[in-house]
């Protein structure tokens, strides 16, 4: 079965002032859907078609670089797609399950956005920074190169991505330029803790 590209659950321009409409429009109809159209191709006729794309990350490392990337893409955008809503923003309270998790791993809020945002500032060159869940269910920060996640094999700290952030310049260079520091900060009023809360659930369940 191939892999679908997912609807956004909100308007091209709904994330605005945040991220432009322009930015979201391309990211979507031609950076996300060219990763899913090449995941199809690359995986079409073979016994990784049958398999779940969290099934295809875990051994990543063994399918090549075209599923790799394509996979790694396919599935941190729609990751990425959901856990931003125009009704984003804030912080989760100390009491939801969520809220009390980051504060026990963290200290604080504050500074779990600081270990997130550095970790998006410092990815050097294309990438993405993650909150994660542990196998052994505790919250980390971690960054990635290209479109690889923390769901692959390959990854230097492996877990369960619970929120993402795409710090590709094709994510943000329209409207922010060079100014990364800028869109990482916007980031923070577009986050809907509502679905990272569900992330979190469905991650320590398992
Ligand atoms: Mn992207």
């Amino acid at each position: 079965m191939a892999f679908k590209l997912p609807k956004l659950p909100y308007e091209y321009g709904d994330l605005m002032p945040h991220i432009d409409k322009r930015t979201m429009t391309i990211h979507h109809t031609k950076h996300h859907n060219g990763y899913t159209t090449k995941l199809n191709a690359a995986i079409e006729g073979t016994d990784l078609a049958k398999k779940s794309i969290e099934d295809i990350l875990k051994k990543a490392s063994t399918h090549g670089a075209a599923v790799r990337n394509n996979g790694g893409g396919f599935y941190n955008h729609s990751l990425f797609w959901k856990v931003m809503s125009p009704k984003g923003g804030g912080q989760p309270s100390a009491k939801s399950k969520i809220g009390a998790a980051i504060n026990k791993d963290f200290g604080s809020f504050e500074k779990f956005k600081d270990a997130f945002s550095a970790a998006a500032k410092t990815q050097f060159g294309s990438g993405w920074a993650w909150l994660c869940v542990s196998n052994r269910g505790k919250l980390f920060v971690t960054g990635t190169p290209n479109q690889d996640n923390p769901l692959m094999d390959c990854a230097e700290k492996k877990g369960t991505p619970i929120l993402g952030l795409d710090v590709w310049e094709h994510a943000y260079y329209l409207k922010y330029q060079n100014k990364r520091p800028d869109y990482v900060e916007a980031f923070f009023n577009v986050i809907n803790w509502k679905q990272v809360a569900q992330n979190y659930s469905a991650a320590t369940k398992k």
